[in-house]
């Protein structure tokens, strides 16, 4: 155990972590971990992951490594939130009302620096359980997915504008990978807008039923996606598809997806850079969701203005490239990915300076 702690603070001290939380109920089973990276900005949101991982280290690490990224996603979306998640460690299909509202209950107890979600493992009917025993939480009313792909059409368009100089998607060759929540809404977006759409997945159900909506879909082996020629490449199904091995196979001007963490290191987005392949940041482009989310805790759930919120993730990308293009005047190791990063810091930073100031309480 002490040798856990000792690491634990190693780690938080890395990334600067500001709080790491573990819940065990043992009536329940239950074993949970909440880390908040920050809340500089306000309280901290992210999604419970319930996982079987094969030790607690490794949940640790996620937690930690998610919880981080949401600080970033917050800061870029121009939100006022911080950065968490949670995890609870076990099979997500062993799942009992007690064991989430126990859950509800620890979170309850945070007082509010942390607000949970969905995420994977967890379902809307868990948070539906979970919020019975605490009022942090959020995505309840709202599914964040389809104003997730809605915010990546939307970042497809700006993308298009900057290559091009046109946003229009008519004729526009669009590969995606993944037909899940985020790119089967997509695909039915890019459609409906006139584009060209190549699709795969690996689940051979989901291909089927989107041959039969959509008959005019082209459909390649998951193998096949990196060098489909087309315009955008929109990767809308697991991290780190940009590699050392797919990017030598792209055959596109433009990277604009879904996903999460898609580039495996930095290092390829540089490359992305060097290539002229115009790299989306991932957590700006589909930070739509999260966006959702945080006005629906914040009371707003009008979806017509949360469409037109989300619709600015355009002018923040073109914003964010032309910080790029800034960035290689001075610097070999130039990337969209690393102006989206000084784009958020620079957020954090200058909240974290204001709020040096008093202010009695509003
Ligand atoms: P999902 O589980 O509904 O869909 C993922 C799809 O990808 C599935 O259909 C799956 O079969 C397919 N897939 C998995 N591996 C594949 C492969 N190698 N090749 C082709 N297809 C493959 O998930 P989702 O909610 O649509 O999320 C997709 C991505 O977007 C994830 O990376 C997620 O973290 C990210 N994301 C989602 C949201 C949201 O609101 N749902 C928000 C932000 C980021």
């Amino acid at each position: 155990m002490q040798l856990l702690q000792s690491f634990t603070f190693d780690l938080m001290q890395e990334d600067d972590f500001e709080e790491v939380v573990f819940f065990q109920d043992k009536n329940t089973g239950l074993k949970a971990i909440v880390a908040i990276h920050s809340t500089i900005l306000g309280p901290a949101l992210g999604g419970t992951r319930f996982w079987e991982y094969e030790t607690e280290l490794d949940a640790l690490k996620d937690a930690m490594r998610l919880a981080k990224a949401m600080t970033m996603k917050a800061a870029g979306a121009g939100l006022n939130l911080g950065g968490g998640k949670a995890v609870i460690i076990g099979n997500p299909k062993i799942k009992d009302e007690a064991l989430l509202r126990v859950y509800g209950r620890f979170i309850q107890s945070l007082g509010g620096r942390y607000i949970t979600a969905e995420d994977v493992g967890t379902t809307l009917d868990d948070i539906r359980i979970i919020a019975e025993e605490t009022k942090f939480v959020t995505g309840v009313k709202l599914d964040p997915s389809p104003f997730t792909a809605y915010g990546v059409f939307h970042g497809i368009k700006a993308c298009l504008d900057h290559v091009f100089g046109d946003s229009s998607l008519d004729g526009v060759r669009v590969a995606v990978q993944g037909l899940g929540k985020v790119g089967g809404e997509l695909v039915r977006l890019l459609l409906e807008a006139g584009a060209e759409v190549i699709v795969t997945d690996i689940d051979e159900e989901k291909i089927g039923e989107f041959k039969e909506r959509f008959r005019e879909i082209e459909i390649v082996e998951p193998s096949e996606i990196f060098s489909v020629k087309c315009d955008v490449f929109s990767p809308c199904a697991l991290g780190g598809v940009i590699n050392d091995a797919t990017i030598k196979m792209l055959n596109c001007k433009i990277i604009a997806g879904g996903a999460n963490n898609q580039l495996e290191s930095d290092k390829h987005g540089d490359i992305l850079a060097r290539k002229g392949i115009l790299y989306a940041p991932d957590y700006i482009i589909n930070a739509g969701g999260l966006i959702a989310v945080c006005r629906e805790y914040e009371g707003i759930t009008d979806k017509e203005k949360l469409l037109k919120e989300i619709e600015k993730i355009g002018e923040r990308l073109k914003k964010i490239f032309r910080m790029s293009e800034e960035m290689a005047k001075t610097t070999r190791h130039y990337s969209t990915a690393r102006a989206a990063d000084a784009f958020a810091m620079e957020r954090i930073e200058k909240i974290r300076y204001l709020k040096r100031i008093y202010q009695p309480s509003l």
